[in-house]
């Protein structure tokens, strides 16, 4: 079991009547255990199943859904008709459920007996209509759920419960992440920007400002032998480099991002947040030269990148919503292979043989999709309120299928938007001492990008090796957002056509609402 998870359980609810007498129900609670132990033991569902018994009328459902929703660990239900279940005792049950929805169309049995099979036989194995039934009653109350279909012990059954699992941990999780931007967004920007008080009704997000002075008074409480510690731990985990910095200013400014980290790192635990945003613009004090000066010597960029990979979501310049998605990545990313990380387009590389794009920031890539071991390196930076040698983890990234995402504020509704890209093998960049990752979006770099640039997309995104859009379309339908996924069957027309036909959808939705 994955420790971000260990803390969450789904219910598994049977639905049942009474009409088939006491043994039928007894039989269908057997099945109903092997079935969930056979879920649990699959070694597929990274969150515990728990059996929470059938259900045979409208009190026992109605009782089973306000329990879930009263349960801090229960993070979803999954649901399933044994039996013939009719659907108006679902009703009330329904309208009180709060937690993400999985319909299962399964059934106990595996092949039809041809030799044995009777009466008795199709009284436990009415799945078939018991789940077509159920269905019915979602779509028509208009239920937001996913709905798997397979024999529960198919691997691709089980894989479309787990990415279901990881998405409902993520937004468990997203209704406890506070936010907390240090410094505002950067000034003038639109897509940074947005409806906090909807952002958090949507999904979740508590965003906060906390004051770079405040952060200044746990930086200067930091000792010179806390970093001296980290340092250390530096030393163990990354190659070091000195360059034309020279070696006395290499660890004097190594030191210092240590105290930063340690600094950030204190604060986020103290406010109890999991996700957090730094502006270049804003780093504390004025005047480095003031010998009164009171601020971050340089921007904190290998403190985001350390506090990424322990699952701190971040965004660059005071980006709150894809410090927000970030940290969602991470948690639905867990004990994945190859990692995620915030990133930035770049620049372009109009090469002859493929257009692609590179990305990157001025620091901040998060060591989890490094392929190689991190190099630390400190190098002048020539951005921001403080222009300075500024220490860094420097590293290329994986290749092979990624996913970008990030969520958009249109006015009257978010808009979560996917985009599939191919990692491919950058060329060596002397001169831009940075983590970096090469990427051409799916299905030609003209047709992917140009549709990112049509449904209104950020410069930045949560990237990930490891999930698919199927992850984030479950997200979005829990958080009760817009999806769209841009991959290799997009065409620019078909996909301006899907964005005329939301904006109609969202408009009518909203007003019935
Ligand atoms: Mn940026």
């Amino acid at each position: 079991m994955i420790k971000a998870f260990e803390n969450y359980e789904i219910w598994w609810v049977t639905g049942a009547q009474l009409l088939y007498g006491g043994d039928a129900v007894v039989a269908v609670d057997g099945h109903s255990k092997e079935m969930v132990e056979g879920l649990n033991n699959s070694g597929n569902i990274p969150v515990k199943i728990v059996y929470k018994g059938t259900a045979n009328s409208s009190k026992e459902v109605e009782a089973v859904m306000k329990a879930a929703n009263n349960d801090e660990k229960c993070i979803g239900i999954i649901t399933w008709m044994h039996t013939f279940s009719p659907a108006k005792m679902w009703i009330k049950g329904l309208q009180a459920l709060e937690k993400p929805l999985l319909h299962f169309h399964t059934q106990y049995n595996t092949d039809i007996p041809w030799d044995s099979i009777d009466m008795d036989f199709m009284n436990l194995n009415q799945s078939a209509h018991g789940d077509i039934e159920f269905g019915h009653i979602c779509t028509r109350m208009r239920v937001a759920r996913k709905v798997v279909v397979g024999h529960w012990k198919s691997q691709e059954a089980q894989k479309q419960i787990a990415v279901w699992s990881r998405a409902a941990a993520g937004k468990a999780d997203a209704h406890s992440v506070r936010c907390l931007m240090f410094g505002m967004n950067m000034n003038n920007v639109a897509v940074t920007d947005g409806d906090r008080v909807e952002f958090e009704q949507r999904m979740g997000y508590h965003v906060d400002y906390y004051p770079v002075s405040s952060l200044m008074d746990y930086f200067k409480k930091v000792t010179d032998a806390e970093a001296d510690a980290l340092v250390e731990e530096y030393k163990q985990l990354y190659t070091i480099k000195i360059d034309e910095s020279g070696e006395e200013v290499y660890w004097e400014k190594v030191r210092n991002a240590a105290k930063a980290e340690i600094a950030l790192r204190r604060v986020l635990k103290d406010e109890g947040a999991t996700a957090f945003t730094t502006n270049f613009d804003d780093l504390g004090g004025a005047d480095i030269n003031d010998p009164n000066f009171l601020g971050f010597d340089q921007i904190p960029g290998l403190a985001s990148q350390r506090l990424m990979a322990e699952g701190y979501g971040f965004g660059a310049e005071g980006d709150w919503k894809t410090a927000c998605l970030c940290r969602t990545l991470w948690i639905m990313n867990q004990g994945l292979e190859k990692g995620c990380s915030f990133l930035e387009d770049y620049t372009l590389n109009f090469a002859a043989d493929c257009t692609s794009s590179l990305q990157s920031h001025m620091l901040e890539i998060c060591p989890l999709i490094a392929t190689d071991k991190p190099k630390l390196e400190v190098h002048f930076l020539g951005i921001g309120i403080r222009k300075q040698q500024t220490a860094r983890l420097v590293f290329t990234s994986k290749t092979g299928f990624g996913i970008k995402a990030t969520v958009v504020d249109l006015g009257n509704r978010f808009r979560l938007i996917t985009s599939e890209v191919d990692c491919i093998e950058p060329k060596p960049m002397p001169k831009l001492p940075v983590a970096s990752a090469l990427w051409v979006p799916q299905p030609t770099f003209e047709i992917g990008a140009g549709a990112w640039i049509l449904a209104g997309g950020t410069h930045h995104s949560a990237f990930s090796y490891d999930i698919t859009a199927e992850y984030w379309e479950d997200f979005a339908e829990m958080c009760d957002i817009e999806f769209i996924a841009i991959d290799k069957n997009t065409t620019i027309s078909g996909f301006k056509q899907q964005l005329r036909n939301n904006e109609v959808y969202y408009m009518l939705n909203k007003a019935l609402k």
